[in-house]
């Protein structure tokens, strides 16, 4: 359909071509979007001389709104106007779409110290439900004691009461104050031990009382996902204690990992062994949220490329029952800038062409420039996706960074 005027408010009278966006849509007869657990569906379809458009909420009738200007060529690829791409067009040819989307992880985030921008997060579909998995506990308890899981229990019944679809936490404190009492010992394998501090692993012990907490909390709201870490003396999954439950979800945050590699690395052993850790969490809990870093941490002053480590990465954690992808990163679009649009793209798609998306953004973000554009990434990307080098900080550079890669 070919569009002549747009008009913006009211009700367009009968035969009018239209665009027609949110509550009206629906009343004009718009199928219905797909229905979610997290308000993100969305349709856009045309009807006569309407095009209808609306999601669930109206942060998904705005995503609705972004990819109908996508089909149109316009692009967010920064939170700037260097990377905002909105083509010129004299006439506007919308075709006849029947689009009905919904998203692979229901709660969508990158975030970092420097950066809470705001509508390029829209633009590209971040969003959903924000998974909550921080520490929770008021203090350290015995989650064996029957008044002190009581307690708990009510704290949590109190946060989902009435609320349907949210999140909360039911994370232990900070630290390693563990009970010792006898009681919970019982539950702990005692050669089953934590690499990284030699202390026997609290999993299982935890993973008995998230299972109360869980059981119990359904009973009131069986729509709030209770969120717990997978992290300090409790990273590694439970061995004895099944889960399983709907509404509990396990937040892996792999900050004693390497970030360089992707999580199928060949040459790289602390991700194989991520790897391993996230398939043991995926035999436990029915759902789980990835929190991951979108830099090498203690380094950020020169280029990084995790293209190639997010194309490997996220459809394997889809696969793995991840409900959520959670990135850390840097606002710096000069040093990060490909990837941290692509892990925006892939938190929605998981399943995305990621060669024809990057090729997209090499050609329209650098236009005429765009093949020399795509050589130096694709250089930089294959540089740290070939290095034998794990190290989270400035370590490593000179490895990534040979006189030949600076040279090219
Ligand atoms: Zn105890
Ligand atoms: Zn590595």
């Amino acid at each position: 359909m070919a569009l002549k005027t747009i008009e913006k408010d009211g009700k367009p009278d009968a035969g009018t071509t239209a665009v027609v966006v949110g509550e009206l849509a629906k009343q004009m007869g718009m199928k219905a979007p797909p229905q979610t657990q997290s308000g993100d569906g969305y349709r856009i379809h045309t009807k006569g001389n309407l095009l209808l458009l609306a999601g669930e909420t109206p942060s998904s009738t705005f995503f609705a709104t972004s990819h109908l200007l996508e089909s149109l060529g316009c692009r967010w690829f920064f939170d700037n106007s260097v990377g905002t791409v909105i083509p010129a067009m004299k006439t506007i040819d919308v075709g006849e779409p029947d689009i009905s989307e919904k998203p692979d992880f229901i709660s969508r985030s990158l975030w970092g110290p420097n950066w809470f921008g705001g509508a390029w997060r829209e633009h590209n579909r971040l969003g959903g439900i924000a998974i909550n998995s921080g520490h929770n506990w008021p203090k350290w308890f015995c989650t064996t004691d029957p008044q002190a899981r009581a307690d708990y229990l009510a704290d949590v019944v109190a946060r989902i009461k009435g609320k349907g679809a949210m999140s909360t936490s039911i994370s232990p404190p900070d630290g390693v104050a563990y009970c010792k009492c006898e009681r919970c010992a019982k539950l702990d394998i005692p050669d089953y031990i934590e690499p990284s501090s030699g202390t026997v692993v609290m999993s299982d012990r935890y993973q008995e009382f998230y299972n109360y907490i869980g059981s119990e909390a359904a009973k009131v709201n069986p729509e709030a996902i209770l969120c717990h870490y997978a992290y300090a003396d409790y990273t590694l999954p439970p061995e004895n204690v099944k889960g399983g439950l709907d509404n509990l979800c396990v937040s892996i945050a792999p900050i004693r990992f390497c970030r360089v590699h992707s999580l199928s690395s060949e040459i790289c052993e602390p991700r194989q062994r991520c790897r391993r850790m996230i398939k043991g969490w995926g035999g436990v809990e029915k759902h789980m949220v990835w929190r991951e870093y979108n830099y090498n941490l203690a380094e950020c002053t020169v280029p990084m490329s995790k293209i190639s480590v997010w194309k490997d990465d996220i459809p394997w954690l889809k696969e793995q029952g991840c409900i959520g992808i959670n990135v850390e990163c840097m606002y710096t679009p000069h040093i990060y800038g490909p990837h941290t649009w692509l892990v925006a793209r892939m938190m929605w798609d998981a399943d995305l062409d990621v060669d024809a998306t990057m090729d997209d953004f090499y050609s329209k973000f650098g236009g005429p420039a765009g093949p020399h554009f795509k050589a130096y990434w694709e250089r930089i990307d294959e540089a740290y996706k070939t290095t034998p080098v794990h190290s989270g900080s400035y370590h490593g550079v000179h490895a990534f960074w040979t006189p030949e890669l600076l040279k090219a």
